[in-house]
């Protein structure tokens, strides 16, 4: 058996707003290994719809992945809609998930924050640790109120602007807790060879010994034993967003167990009705902005993981922001180190759809060397008029990020491609 992949083959596809990636490492024309980061979506070109075209991918992953052949590994970077949904085994995607369960994962890799063992006040994975503030509790709120906040815009509240509706409706959808795709992720996660692991900073994956000759870095999250940042975010002095996390909420044991709440509810739910009297005292503008605290916070859950394999570097950052990526460049013991990895990445899978605030200007676009000649290669899965405004500029993507991709490295975007093609290829081979 060769010791090293003499190649390696990233595809991207289409899932409209959403992250779908299959890394193959070719280690012969016979023994390909796959590694499937994400699966999911919150937003399809017209006129596809999840139920057919989530089923097509998983297909076409199959088809990657051959007739008798098995997934190396799932990650889920986060629990996002948008990076999940496909692994929902009900009727949301056309049953996509129950395609990917047979390819029989050997491993199965979330961020620590999806450990089912862990306590609502775990401050690392399966802890029990003292922590007062319950971030694991916050994220399992957050998935509650998404689903009331995206109840309320879609009742079409007349002090709610248009514009502020659709992105709450947006933002809500895709916070919501996918059960049937967390169930899915737990599910092959125990059927796998390996134990599912729940990774922080600095952990090993568990794939070193599955593929000969790549070396694997996690560079993100770290858990809050590690750092406090993507706890505290940088919105600590908005007073709304803190009271509205903080667990001032009545009966919170019933928001702390979203999983049973997704149903449709008639009438309006007790714990619900502070919510309600609450939204309806703020701004449309107040409420998008704590929306987004939350949906950014989720997204700092991100793994990041750094491929190493023939002396490249393949970097797949999930949504991670500027949050996640500060424990691994301004405060790990071993940051350097990071930074001079990151510096010389060969291939950059482009955070969060292209969003301004996943590509650290600083730590990341400035750092990358291999920007001279146009060596670098992006790929980059996104939608325009999904998320975030263009009179704000905070589109997604961002257009200058996009320029700057465009003339600093070799760029692959899922919004350029044409008709019934599906994915994108980028294959990367020793110099
Ligand atoms: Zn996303």
């Amino acid at each position: 058996m060769a010791k090293k992949p003499t190649s390696v083959e990233i595809r991207s596809f289409q899932v409209g707003f959403g992250d779908c990636f299959l890394v193959s490492f070719v280690y012969s024309a016979a023994d390909k290994r796959h590694v499937l980061i994400d699966f999911g979506t919150t937003g399809l070109p017209r006129p596809r719809k999840p139920s057919t075209h989530m089923p097509k991918i998983a297909q076409a992953i199959k088809s990657e992945v051959g007739a008798n052949g098995r997934l190396t590994a799932v990650v889920a970077t986060h629990r996002h809609k948008d990076h999940i949904s496909g692994f929902a085994t009900n009727g949301s995607n056309g049953g996509s998930g129950k395609v990917i369960e047979a390819l029989r994962p050997r491993i199965v890799l979330q961020p620590w924050t999806e450990d089912p063992e862990a306590q609502p006040d775990a401050l690392s994975a399966s802890t029990t640790n003292g922590g007062k503030k319950g971030f694991v509790a916050r994220l399992m709120n957050m998935n509650a109120l998404a689903d009331r906040v995206r109840r309320l815009a879609a009742s079409n509240p007349p002090w709610m602007s248009a514009t502020v509706r659709r992105e709450l409706q947006f933002l809500g959808e895709d916070n919501l807790s996918n059960k049937s795709a967390v169930d899915n992720l737990i599910a092959m996660g125990k059927a796998g060879d390996k134990k599912p692991r729940f990774l922080r900073y600095g952990d090993e994956t568990g794939l070193e010994t599955l593929l000969p000759g790549v070396k694997v870095h996690v560079l993100g999250p770290p858990d809050l034993t590690q750092t406090d940042a993507i706890r505290k975010q940088r919105s600590k002095d908005n007073d709304q967003f803190w009271h509205f996390v903080s667990g001032v909420v009545p009966n919170e044991s019933a928001l702390q167990d979203p999983f049973s709440k997704g149903k449709r509810v008639r009438g309006v739910p007790e714990e619900a009705r502070w919510f309600r009297d609450r939204l309806q005292s703020v701004t449309g503008q107040g409420l998008l902005e704590i929306v987004r605290q939350l949906d950014d916070q989720m997204n700092n859950t991100s793994l990041i993981l750094l491929f190493e394999v023939f002396g490249k570097k393949l970097l797949f950052p999930g949504d991670a922001q500027f949050e996640n990526w500060s424990y691994a460049m301004t405060e790990a013991p071993d940051k350097a180190r990071t930074a001079a990895l990151v510096a010389d990445v060969d291939f950059y899978k482009v955070g969060h759809h292209g969003s301004l605030n996943a590509t650290p200007r600083q730590w990341l676009w400035e750092a990358f060397k291999k920007k001279k000649g146009k060596q670098l290669e992006t790929m980059i899965s996104t939608m325009s008029g999904k998320h975030g405004r263009k009179t704000s500029n905070t589109e997604v993507p961002r257009r200058t990020l996009v320029t700057a991709l465009e003339s600093g490295s070799q760029l692959k975007n899922t919004q350029e491609l044409k008709d019934q093609n599906i994915v994108n290829l980028t294959t990367i081979t020793p110099e």
